[in-house]
């Protein structure tokens, strides 16, 4: 398919063909372990990797090669490789580039869940992360050093939607030789190209906007392929023969497709952390309508923070998509369609009235997720960013009084009418 289709266009088509087969339209779930060699030879070259093809559903599966080639398309990128979620997704990214002893420079402004990972269970395999303010660019550039392998960092960050200047903190990798990696989790590739704006790698969690209905747990990398793994000795994995692959070398091999092919042959056969197809389905058929979902998330999104922001029982909103955001600016160039369907208000009456506003609401669900077509409501400080000191929970957004919501589909009227009233129970 021609990528230089539209994006309405791209969501649908895609990656995919009616199913040689049978002629199926939409794609079918291949719901197998394994696929029959032609013959010796044939078994022989796929496990050399001379021939490409499918040998076991660990490594690839046909419903998810077609996700991964849709991911890539709408990421603008050479290759993906699909996960089991999110949270593998960063795994699978950093996996190629880390050794012990190497460090990941990363924003402070990050997902709960990813500060946690970062702090804490990567040190397991001997690696470790460096948290900077990313719109301090010479603190960021002075974190990088001589054992830094990856600059980590969200479009639109989780929960705060902050707005990171990608170009800038690209600019600054690109000078140090590493690869920035950016998790566009919540702004989708609709609202955000990072690889546009000059990152290497690209990770998502399926999990939110691109499913779209809170079904499915499942992440991918999208590999730019534009970096030169060889131009120092810095990635190994990449650039210096494999001796699981009898001294192959991935980067002169598979040139711009290096990372996803050691992705899926070293990162999925020995890390294990597939997506099943499935999974797969339900977010193919997710993503047809992302362009429509998040046109809608973001105009719901405006209606929503706008009515709060001139409410007086709020301290503060967050929202970019709002011109007293001091990442306003950032919006028309990071993510010209809008600031996506996530923010974060602080209530004036403190963590007490957080917990009756949560409490009270109807038509939003309390629950740890986002980027669902229903409307979600949480308390970040005490449930996703409950792991970190108030020092990194201020820093990420976070504080005691802040409620996070994902604001979905829905009616914006009802949306407002629902925390209207439940402000008001919060209050009495
Ligand atoms: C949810 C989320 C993740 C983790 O994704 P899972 O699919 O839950 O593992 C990572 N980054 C961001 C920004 C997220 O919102």
């Amino acid at each position: 398919m021609s990528t230089t289709y539209g994006f309405d266009t791209l969501q649908i088509h895609a990656g995919a063909r009616p199913d040689p087969a049978t002629g199926a339209r939409q794609t079918p779930i291949y719901q197998t372990t394994a696929y029959v060699f032609r013959d010796a030879d044939h078994a022989a070259a796929l496990f050399n990797l001379q021939e490409v093809g499918f040998i076991y559903s660990r490594l690839t599966n046909p419903t998810i090669a077609v996700l991964q080639e849709r991911m890539a398309t709408l990421e603008g990128g050479a290759g993906a490789v699909c996960c089991s979620s999110g949270h593998g997704a960063q795994i699978m990214a950093l996996f190629p580039l880390m050794e012990p002893g190497r460090n990941v420079v990363a924003s402070t402004r990050l997902y709960g869940g990813t500060v946690t990972q970062f702090s804490h269970t990567i040190r397991r395999f001997g690696w470790s992360a460096k948290f900077v303010d990313f719109d301090d660019t010479d603190a960021v550039a002075a974190a990088i050093d001589d054992d830094t392998r990856a600059v980590f960092c969200e479009s639109i960050s989780n929960p705060g939607g902050y707005i990171t200047d990608l170009d800038a903190i690209a600019a600054i990798a690109d000078r140090a030789g590493v690869p920035l990696i950016v998790d566009n989790t919540s702004a989708t590739p609709y609202l955000c190209r990072p690889i546009e704006h000059g990152a290497t790698l690209v990770v998502n969690s399926l999990t939110k906007f691109l499913t779209g209905n809170g079904t499915v747990v499942g992440g991918c990398v999208v590999d730019s392929g534009r970096f030169d793994w060889s131009a120092s000795d810095k990635f190994p994995s990449l650039s210096a023969p494999e001796p699981a692959y009898h001294g192959l070398k991935f980067h002169e091999t598979f040139g711009p497709l290096a990372f996803t092919f050691h992705s899926i042959a070293v990162g999925l056969r020995d890390l294990g952390m597939t997506l099943n197809p499935q999974a797969a389905h339900y977010t193919l058929m997710g993503i047809e309508t992302l362009s429509l979902r998040m046109q809608r998330h973001c105009e719901n999104a405006v209606k929503v923070a706008t009515w709060l922001e001139n409410d007086p029982r709020i301290a503060a909103v967050t929202y970019a998509g709002l011109p007293s955001s001091p990442w306003h600016h950032r919006v028309e160039r990071i993510c010209p369609r809008g600031a996506g369907g996530l923010f974060t208000f602080a209530l004036k009456g403190g963590y007490d009235t957080c917990m009756k506003l949560i409490d009270n609401v109807e038509i939003f669900s309390h629950v740890a997720n986002l980027g669902d077509t229903r409307s979600l409501i949480i308390h970040s400080a005490s449930t996703t960013h409950r792991q970190l000191t108030p020092e990194q929970q201020t820093a990420a957004g976070a504080g005691p009084d802040v409620v996070r919501v994902s604001i979905g589909t829905e009616d914006a009227d009802d949306l407002i009418a629902d925390l209207d009233q439940a402000l008001a129970k919060a209050a009495g």
